[in-house]
């Protein structure tokens, strides 16, 4: 299991939502985090007719960047999708070990302290299914799909009982602060 992320940005990630992140991730999780920095998304990504980014590629991209053995991590400034989906927040792919972050539809609509708090809920769900988690049906629960910025308001930055003992046993121990 993961014990490290590395953690990349792309484009314009402000330093607060990087601290955030940074710093949930390590009381959350005790994962151990490491910036490493900023990296360039190719224009070949972007499908220029949608003005938005693919997601599946950007993943791969974050793969050949990260060490072996840790987590990768990017959250961008990009809106990007997947085929069959207009949207999407974040991707994860677990058999690379990455997860990806797409900031530009969770600043639409909030203040700068709920958007932060997005920004780190959908970073514990991504990383949650690197980890082996699938979505929850408890509706706080960080797990839980969101369809829409409200619904990612709607749900808690924490994991139910169900999804922390079974991070638990993958031997990730979620600290009591993050489970609902
Ligand atoms: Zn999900
Ligand atoms: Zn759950």
């Amino acid at each position: 299991m993961y014990r490290l992320v590395e953690f990349y940005t792309s484009g314009y990630v402000e330093a607060d939502v990087v601290e955030s992140v940074a710093s949930s991730l390590r009381r959350a999780l005790g994962l151990e985090v490491r910036l490493a920095g900023s990296l360039t998304i190719p224009d070949e990504l972007l499908d220029s007719s949608r003005r938005q980014y693919l997601a599946e590629p950007i993943a791969r991209l974050v793969f050949n960047y990260k060490s072996e053995g840790a987590a990768g991590l990017l959250v961008a400034d990009v809106d990007a999708y997947v085929p069959g989906l207009n949207f999407v927040f974040g991707l994860a792919v677990p058999r690379l070990g990455v997860a990806t972050i797409y900031l530009r539809r969770l600043r639409l609509w909030t203040d700068r302290t709920n958007y932060v708090e997005r920004v780190v809920k959908e970073v514990l769900h991504e990383l949650g299914h690197v980890f082996g988690l699938r979505h929850c049906g408890t509706r706080d629960c960080v797990m839980s799909f969101s369809n829409s910025v409200f619904e990612v308001d709607r749900k808690s930055r924490a994991f139910c009982r169900s999804c922390a003992l079974k991070l638990g046993k993958l031997g990730i121990e979620v600290s009591a602060e993050f489970v609902i």
